[in-house]
């Protein structure tokens, strides 16, 4: 039989994480095989570290990972995947917004076409506002006009991945990991699965504009060389630009049919224009360099405090 684990990252969850743990609990009882969750505090500030820990205390079959500070919704998952010694998981956020009663349909929809990745697909986005919805929207489609490996469209994180797929995983080196392109990456069966992603059962958004940007860029920059590409380009177009211009004017000096020299307001568009140019590409290029310069640093992605209900640790509380 099947061990299924529930990975789920928190971070200041304190006003939904009891009756998420609630549902996912009740799921998990009406299941055929052993499950357990494996929550992953991501340095909540606020009363998740100590409701996590009530429930790991009462709940044997509640593992929990607190983080030393907040590393990033991403790292979480991640933390939570090489801790996992289950046959399959799940990964699903706190807030209600992937329903944990769909758990037993993902299961039965992946032992039929012995799949190896069941993801699941948003058909309507109920709970988001429409600035989440367009940004998102727009985002997904991007990303797949610009990448070299293709995602499916509207597909967050919540899904189910099987031991194969979480060995490797497991044997990412990238610090910066962008999830859901990796396990796309990865190959094997994946199937989809269509549900209505639900409004947050309560408490606000973790992913404020600033993190929503951060995540974007990370996930085009990992998985696309093109704006390097466009920064050439556009470099070229300005070097054409430049050279029609420089022969216009060096020959309508000679044949007299152009008035360079009252020309100020060409010289003004054109040295901003180039200036705009520079400053972009340069822009791009050093994008690109911070990143490779996080990779080779090779800092872990995250730093463990504490580890509860663990077979190698007594769960204390
Ligand atoms: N999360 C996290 N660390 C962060 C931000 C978010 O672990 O730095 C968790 C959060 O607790 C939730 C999931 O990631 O379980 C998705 O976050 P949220 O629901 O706030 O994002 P949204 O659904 O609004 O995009
Ligand atoms: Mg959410």
């Amino acid at each position: 039989m099947k061990k299924l684990a529930i990975i789920i990252p928190c971070y200041n969850e304190e006003e939904v994480i009891r009756e998420s743990y609630r549902r996912t609990r009740t799921v998990m009882t009406s299941l055929t095989c052993p499950s357990e969750i494996i929550y992953i505090n991501d340095g909540s500030q606020d009363g998740t570290r100590r409701i996590l820990n009530e429930i790991s205390a009462a709940d044997p079959q509640v593992k929990v990972i607190h983080f030393s500070r907040n590393f990033g919704h991403q790292p979480a998952v991640t933390a939570g995947i090489n801790h996992c010694d289950a046959d399959l998981a799940i990964i699903m956020d706190a807030d209600l917004q992937d329903p944990p009663e769909l758990i037993p349909e993902i299961l039965a929809l992946q032992e039929k076409e012995e799949a190896n990745v069941v993801y699941c697909v948003r058909k309507a986005r109920d709970g988001d506002h429409f600035f989440k919805r367009m940004t998102a929207k727009i985002f997904y489609r991007v990303m797949n006009s610009m990448s070299e490996v293709k995602f499916p469209l509207d597909t967050g994180d919540f899904r189910l991945i099987d031991r194969k797929i979480m060995n490797e995983f497991c044997r990412l080196k990238e610090r910066g990991k962008y999830i859901r392109g990796l396990i796309s990456w990865l190959g094997f069966k994946q199937v989809p699965y269509y549900y209505t992603h639900e409004a947050r059962a309560a408490g606000t958004t973790k992913y404020p504009l600033r993190k929503m940007i951060n995540f974007a860029s990370m996930a085009l920059v990992y998985f696309s060389n093109k704006p390097l590409r466009i920064a050439m380009s556009l470099g070229f177009a300005a070097v054409i630009i430049g050279l029609v211009l420089s022969v216009w004017f060096t020959l309508g000096k000679i044949y007299g049919f152009s008035h360079a020299e009252s020309g100020w307001t060409s010289t003004i568009t054109i040295v901003t224009f180039f200036g705009g140019v520079q400053l972009l590409t340069v822009g791009v290029l050093g994008h690109y360099i911070g990143v490779l310069f996080n990779e080779i640093k090779a800092r872990p992605e995250y730093i463990i405090d504490e580890e509860r209900n663990f077979p190698t640790q007594e769960p204390s509380l």
